[in-house]
């Protein structure tokens, strides 16, 4: 089943970045704050009795950036653009669009010119539009605000949902309304070839990849044009496995799309990395990694995926020989959230290690799949108890029993200790360590659960 994409829009200040940490929560266990990754985290996964969804803040989005590398001043003709893009991003791919506006500044200019471009935007399906939009009033943290609600039907989207982000108060009906908009879950095909994805901001170079990658490999065995409804997928044989190519650049577009947002397929980056299994994080060496890609792999780490990351343009880059030292440096710094990601210099342009990047991929998947027998995992937290005693925190210490791995695919290890709560961050990164000191599980994330036991 494909997860629904829920995208919030609205102009800024409303409360939506706000209203996005309260849905999704605490981050994952990423290391440090780092800047487009915890606290401006864009993509998310977020919750609801039990219903999974992808959410993603079009406010954060950023287009313009990739152009001028300037961010817009608030109030400028670009920056209205850039609402409006934002805005058709969301209605040309989401499956919800949750419209947030401000309950204490009530109907602005702005929400009005939101409103419309959304309605312009929405297609007529079985006689409703689609896809729905859901109108979020936020800020309505007292009865004087909440009275203000009613005026907000003037922006003709339907019944108005007063919450209050800060507080938490009245995202429960608004949920409830969200879930019920939610399309019929599509069943995607299944087929037990390896999902590669290829990702990454516009003009990074994905497209030529793709073209490498398929021109490389004799056998192309079906060239499908739109296997599920959101992508070009190609279908590849590597080694004699199986493979099919995810597309995000290639993606087949629903319905009329302005040029310039076209470009902008982040829906299309998430669905394709959660139907990968290993995602091709695609970077231009020419520009050096940027606060979207962080995102991207952010995205990746958090739903669980592999990564390989792909610094393509190496051909455009003048190079001593320390620069490709340096770039992997530059790489580990700003995704240090993921340390354990391979790192592949290519040209799309003139081929150059092209050929690395399958067998890379499918020796990631292999190791996603591995599994360590409980005897070795035994020997590894020994070992780590050993190298470095758990520290004892208020007189307690943390005592290490036995672990296990429940499951591949991501690997996942079931720790049994005498109290969770004496597990540290800093030694469980630490244990994590050990484990891929015995076994890397090169571009995959390793998930430890502690469990207590007396
Ligand atoms: P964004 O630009 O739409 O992402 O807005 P932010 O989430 O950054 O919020 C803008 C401002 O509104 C911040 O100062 C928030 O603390 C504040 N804010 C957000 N939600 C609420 C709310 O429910 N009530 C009140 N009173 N303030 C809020
Ligand atoms: P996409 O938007 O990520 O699919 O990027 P494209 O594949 O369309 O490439 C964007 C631009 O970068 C095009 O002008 C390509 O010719 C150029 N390009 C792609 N790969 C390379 C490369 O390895 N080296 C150089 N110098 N240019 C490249």
């Amino acid at each position: 089943m494909r997860k629904p994409v829920v995208a919030l829009v609205g102009r800024p200040n409303v409360g939506k970045s706000t209203f996005f940490n309260r849905l999704v929560g605490e981050p994952l266990a990423i290391v440090d704050d780092t800047p487009g990754t915890t606290r401006d985290r864009l993509f998310a996964q977020g919750e609801w009795l039990n219903t999974v969804f992808d959410l993603i803040d079009t406010g954060g989005i950023d287009p313009s950036k990739t152009k001028q590398g300037e961010p817009l001043s608030v109030g400028s003709a670009d920056f209205i653009d850039q609402i409006r893009t934002q805005a058709q991003i969301a209605i040309q791919d989401a499956d919800v669009v949750l419209f947030i506006v401000d309950a204490m500044s009530g109907v602005t200019p702005a929400d009005q010119e939101v409103a419309e471009i959304l309605r312009r935007n929405q297609k007529v399906i079985d006689g409703k539009p689609y896809p729905p939009v859901l109108l979020v009033v936020n800020k309505a943290d007292s009865d004087r605000y909440r009275n203000m609600v009613p005026q907000f039907y003037e922006l003709g989207m339907g019944d108005p949902y007063p919450i209050s982000a800060l507080h938490g108060t009245g995202t429960g009906d608004m949920l409830d309304a969200l879930l019920a908009a939610f399309p019929e879950q599509v069943k995607e095909e299944e087929d037990d070839s390896i999902k590669i994805a290829i990702v990454g901001k516009p003009n990074v170079g994905k497209s030529s990849l793709l073209n490498r990658l398929v021109g490389q490999e004799r056998s192309i065995v079906s060239p499908i044009p739109g296997t599920t409804r959101d992508s070009l997928d190609t279908h590849i044989e590597v080694d004699g496995l199986p493979v099919t190519l995810i597309d995000t650049a290639g993606i087949r577009r629903r319905g009329k799309i302005e040029p310039g947002v076209e470009k902008y397929s982040v829906v299309r980056s998430l669905r394709s990395i959660e139907r990968a299994d290993v995602s091709l994080l695609v970077v231009d060496a020419t520009a050096g990694l940027s606060v979207q890609d962080s995102h991207i792999a952010g995205f990746i780490l958090e739903v669980n995926k592999s990564a390989v990351i792909i610094v393509n343009k190496w051909d455009a880059v003048a190079k001593d020989n320390y620069t490709m030292q340096a770039y992997t440096e530059q790489v580990r710094r700003e995704l240090n959230f993921m340390p354990y990601v391979p790192v592949l210099f290519i040209s799309a342009k003139t081929g150059q290690r092209v050929d690395q990047v399958l067998p890379m991929a499918l020796h990631v998947q292999e190791e996603r799949l591995a599994r360590l027998n409980t005897g070795q995992i035994n020997r590894i937290l020994q070992n780590a108890q050993e190298v470095h005693m758990p520290s004892s925190k208020s007189g307690r210490s943390l005592k290490i029993f036995y672990g296990t791995q429940v499951r591949s695919d991501p690997p996942t290890f079931l720790i049994y200790v005498n109290d969770p709560k004496l597990v540290h961050f800093t030694y469980q990164r630490f244990l994590e360590n050990q484990i891929r000191q015995s076994y890397p599980f090169t571009g995959t994330p390793i998930r430890l659960v502690f469990k207590g036991h007396h």
